[in-house]
Order: C-alpha cells, then sequence, then structure tokens
C-alpha cells in the first residue's frame, strides 16, 4: 500500500521505490502481478478472435497527444491497460485464428520471458550479456546445424570463434533478409586495387570500378516485401529486384530464371542474388531450391533462401525432402516468431560460409572492438535483447521429435483441409497446399461451370463478381469475432492471370481441429447467402445464364 501511494507523487523517494525490487511478493505489485495474470489467463483461454468494435470506437480510447502531468498509481494504470487494451486485442492464439502467420505460443514462454525482462540483457556486447552471449552462439549453431549438417568439429571450431559468427539474430525476417543481401552486395563488391569496397565507397563506386550498368536481385512473383525493402535500403533500388514469373503451382519457373539472368547479364547488370523461397507467404509454396542453387551458381549469384516460414519443415523428417536443396544455399532466413513459436520478435539468418559476415562486420573503440565476441559486430541491429534465450527453451522443451510433430500435423491437416474444400460445391480450391497454407474461394457451382465454358469476357465478370462476394465474406466473418481468415489477391493462369481474391488459410496452431474448419466453412457459406450479396448473386446468375444460353447454341 505504502509503495502504491508514493508512486503517484512526483517525488524522488518514489522515482528510488519504483526502481528497488520489492521484498514481498504479497506487495501491491505482487497483487497487481496476479490480477494480470488471471486477466491474461482469461483472455488466453476465449476461444474467439475478436470482441466486435470499430477501430474507430478504440481510437478514442488512445486520442489524447499529451503526455501526462503526474505519476499514476501502477494498479489504476494496469486496469486501464486490462480494460482498454488488452479486452479489445486480438486472440491470435483462438484455435479459430488460422489467417495469419503469428502463432500461438505454447505457454511456458510467459514466465520464461520474464527472465528475458528481469535481467534486460544487451546482446551488443558481452560486457552487457555475459552468459547470453554463448547461448545466442549456440542458438545460431543449432539452426546452422538443422540446415547444413556439419559435423561436430566444425561446429568447434566455428560457434564460439571470436572473429567469426554463423549468423545473426535480429527482430525478425525482414531484418534477417536485409543482413543476407547485405552480405552478399559487400562479399560481391569487395575491396580491390584502387577500390575500398562497396561498405565504404558505395554502389555508384561498386558498379563503376567493377564495370557493370547495375545490380539486381532476383526473387519470384510470390517473394515477401521485405525483399523490396532491402533493394531499397542497399541502394540496389526496387526497380532492380526483378520477379521472375512462377508455374501454376507458384514456384519459380528455372527456366524464365535462366532467361532473366541471361537477359540481364548481356545488359551489363550483376546478379547479385538469387532468391529462393521456402514457403511463400500467400501461398505456403516452396520453389525449387536445387536448381535454382544450379543457376545462381552458373551466374556467378549468391543464393539465399526465404525460410522465414517453411525453414522449420526441416525438423521433420517425414516431410524435410520438401526443402530439398536448401543446404546449398549461401545464407538461410528463419523466423523464430513463426513456426518455432517464440514470442514475437525474432528472426535469424545462417550463413553456409563462416567468412560470410565479416563484410558487414563494424566496429567501435567504445563497444564492439576487433577480436572480441560481442555479437553487435555483425548484426545490423545494435541494443537487442535477450530472445536467443526463448528460442533455445522452445528448441530444448520442444525439442527436435515435438516440432516435427507440429510440423507433420500441419501439413497433415491443411490436406484434410483442402480435400473439405474440394467436397463442398461453393468453394473453389485456388492454390493446393505444399506446407500448411492454402487458398480458395467461394464460388457456387453454377458459377464454376460458367467459368469453365464461359468466353473470355464471361469469365472476367464472374471473376469480378466472385471478388466482391469472397472479400465480403472474409471482412463479415472477421467482424463477426468467432473466426478469422485472411484474404489476399492472385493471378491463377487457368483465370488468364486476371486477378482472383481468396481466402488465405495458414494452420499453424495444434488445437485448430477439423470441426472448427468446418465451422469456418459453415460460416462462410451462411455469410455469403447475406441479403448484401444479392444485388452481385444476380448478376452472376445472369451471367451464367447468358453462357448456358451460348453454350447450347453452339452444341
Ligand atoms: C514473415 C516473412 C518474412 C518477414 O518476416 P518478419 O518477421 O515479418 O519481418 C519474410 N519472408 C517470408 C517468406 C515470410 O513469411
Amino acid at each position: 500500500m505504502h509503495t502504491e501511494k508514493k508512486l503517484a507523487s512526483a517525488s524522488l523517494e518514489s522515482l528510488y521505490r519504483i526502481f528497488t525490487v520489492p521484498e514481498a511478493p504479497e506487495s501491491t505489485l505482487g497483487r497487481i502481478d496476479r490480477n494480470i495474470s488471471r486477466n491474461l489467463t482469461a483472455f488466453l483461454q476465449e476461444h474467439i478472435v475478436a470482441v466486435e468494435k470499430d477501430l474507430e470506437e478504440i481510437e478514442e480510447d488512445f486520442s489524447d497527444p499529451h503526455i501526462p502531468e503526474r505519476p499514476a498509481f501502477v494498479s489504476s494504470h494496469a486496469d486501464f491497460l486490462l480494460e482498454k487494451l488488452v479486452s479489445q486485442s486480438v486472440h491470435t492464439a483462438s484455435p479459430s485464428f488460422v489467417g495469419h502467420m503469428t502463432t500461438a505460443l505454447p505457454y511456458f514462454m510467459l514466465p520464461l520471458s520474464k527472465i528475458m525482462i528481469a535481467l534486460n540483457q544487451n546482446l551488443v556486447k558481452t560486457e552487457t550479456s555475459k552468459a547470453f552471449t554463448p547461448l545466442e552462439r549456440q542458438v545460431v549453431g543449432m539452426l546452422h546445424q538443422l540446415i547444413y549438417q556439419r559435423d561436430s568439429d566444425f561446429y568447434a571450431n566455428w560457434m564460439h570463434d571470436s572473429n567469426h559468427a554463423l549468423g545473426a539474430l535480429g527482430s525478425g525476417g525482414t531484418i534477417a533478409n536485409l543482413t543476407a543481401l547485405w552480405a552478399a552486395r559487400n562479399n560481391r563488391f569487395p575491396a580491390d586495387k584502387g577500390f575500398e569496397g562497396v561498405s565504404r565507397e558505395g554502389m555508384y563506386g561498386a558498379l563503376h570500378h567493377y564495370g557493370f550498368e547495375g545490380a539486381a536481385i532476383l526473387a519470384s512473383r510470390r517473394g515477401h516485401y521485405s525483399l523490396g525493402k532491402a533493394s531499397d535500403v542497399l541502394g540496389i533500388g526496387r526497380n532492380q529486384l526483378i520477379l521472375v514469373d512462377t508455374d501454376d503451382k507458384n514456384r519459380m519457373d528455372p527456366e524464365a530464371l535462366r532467361r532473366t539472368c541471361l537477359r540481364l547479364r548481356s545488359r551489363g547488370i550483376c546478379i547479385l542474388s538469387v532468391v529462393g523461397i521456402a514457403g511463400t507467404t500467400e501461398t505456403g509454396s516452396v520453389d525449387p531450391l536445387d536448381e535454382l542453387a544450379g543457376l545462381a551458381q552458373e551466374f556467378g549469384s549468391h543464393f539465399h533462401v526465404d525460410a522465414a516460414w517453411g525453414g522449420p519443415t526441416m525438423f521433420s523428417r517425414k516431410y524435410r525432402s520438401l526443402m530439398k536443396g536448401v543446404q546449398q544455399a549461401d545464407s538461410v532466413t528463419i523466423d523464430a516468431h513463426k513456426q518455432l513459436y517464440v514470442p514475437l520478435g525474432v528472426g535469424m539468418v545462417l550463413f553456409k560460409d563462416p567468412t560470410m559476415l565479416n563484410s558487414i562486420e563494424h566496429h567501435a573503440q567504445y563497444v564492439i572492438r576487433k577480436g572480441s565476441k560481442d555479437l553487435g559486430s555483425s548484426t545490423l541491429e545494435g541494443s537487442r535483447p535477450g530472445m536467443a534465450m526463448l528460442v533455445y527453451s522452445g528448441l530444448k522443451i520442444i525439442g527436435r521429435q515435438g516440432y516435427e510433430l507440429l510440423i507433420n500435423r500441419g501439413i497433415e491437416l491443411t490436406a484434410a483441409f483442402a480435400d473439405m474444400i474440394r467436397e463442398r460445391d461453393c468453394f473453389e480450391l485456388i492454390t493446393e497446399p505444399e506446407l500448411n497454407i492454402l487458398t480458395y474461394r467461394y464460388v457456387p457451382s453454377v458459377v464454376r461451370e460458367a467459368l469453365e465454358y464461359g468466353d473470355l469476357e464471361s469469365v472476367e465478370a464472374l471473376n469480378k463478381g466472385l471478388n466482391r462476394i469472397t472479400q465480403y465474406i472474409q471482412k463479415a466473418q472477421r467482424a463477426q469475432g468467432r473466426a478469422f481468415v485472411s484474404r489476399t489477391r492472385l493471378n491463377p493462369e487457368i483465370y488468364n492471370g486476371e486477378d482472383v481474391i481468396v481466402f488465405r488459410v495458414v494452420l499453424a496452431n495444434p488445437l485448430t481441429t477439423k470441426e472448427i474448419l468446418k465451422d469456418i466453412l459453415d460460416e462462410q457459406e451462411t455469410i455469403a447467402d447475406d441479403v448484401e450479396t444479392l444485388e452481385v448473386r444476380n448478376g452472376l446468375t445472369k451471367i451464367c445464364e447468358t453462357c448456358f444460353v451460348e453454350r447450347k447454341s453452339v452444341l
């Protein structure tokens, strides 16, 4: 009670108190802690996705731009957070939240994460992290081993070597991809006679010195937008992120890649990196990594694999072959806050060659001295939290076998869901799942027939109408709050590359069941019959009738 009172007055004495560790767990802070825990447990047990409330209404609670003048009680602030923030948050852990890559967490992450906050270690240098630095190096080694499977001697040599790092941790896949391409760029344009290297002289100097007209990064049309950001930041330019065509399974077409490489080479453009994707964000497709590796080598390019989502498939003995060729990559991105089930935000990039990261090394006298074991010299970010501890905890508590079970279950449930969609006559599966992501859309059976034999113009008009209904269903379902699937736009070949709006489902929560998925489809069917869609549906019927009459006259 005493502490609580003091917190509300702006005196130095009360400030000292909030930095002093409370003695007894029965203290006011202890009570607040228990209250929050109870509330969070209740929140996490709710099997809904969100309560129905407009964002505009929520914004009203967060509209005052003034920093409070006077201090507040921790307890009343905690109550505010629980009432206004927690209650209006999205239940990403709900088994019917199947629309995004933000996963549910194993319950043990919550108590273990306290260690991280309590100790507040800074991984930028060993002076502020001590044991956390070797731990992070071990985590990097473990994920490196998962991909490249080198022998124990290799790891004994390199894992804790003060002059090298096998990879870099960061806040997520975006930073990991940027780091990979940064290293690729710097290794491609190193110091040379009369040139100090791209890291000092910049892209203009590098291209001039090495005699190129430009530089390019190649990825498939399904590449993640973080690749565009990286091209921008690295001075390569978003226009030089060249999107290579995909086949009808959303995988990069190696022949198209070869043609693109030849065309770029003939124009004097340096092919900095080929990026293969292992688990595209929208469709979960895996590029033919081994073929891409061969082409990258042929054209003297770095080969990066963006396995931010799909990387943990390597835990599965049963499905690892889906990642065939990944160990040929020069660098691989894996997000820990996706399928390693670690809290946001932590991701990493691993490098095949232990010397690769040296090209981005940066030293500062006061903090990351050369030859120290400080991780700050090989990461883009400076101060960094001890998230490696949570990655390590997941690896240790769940283990390879546990992760394999999670991966296998996700892949198999997604295959079963694809069957459920095919069995219904008002949905169309748009992408066959390879991993645990699929897309589909609303298409009643009469329309499906007309889509098959209608002329180009009718098919286009039908797709437009279907897009409107699919979009409507997705929004209405989200607003109802029982379940959430996301939505994206694809350009399937069977519809001549026209825009097709689809539902996107990501199945990574082990508590999601077939029954839940059935309910989601049922709800979507019901929403499809809303009066709001009546006009569009009538329009579709009319087009179908015309198609039908035309077809009859042809037959
Ligand atoms: C999620 C994802 C990213 C970006 O990762 P963030 O953690 O969101 O920064 C990059 N590539 C792919 C394929 C992804 O799925």
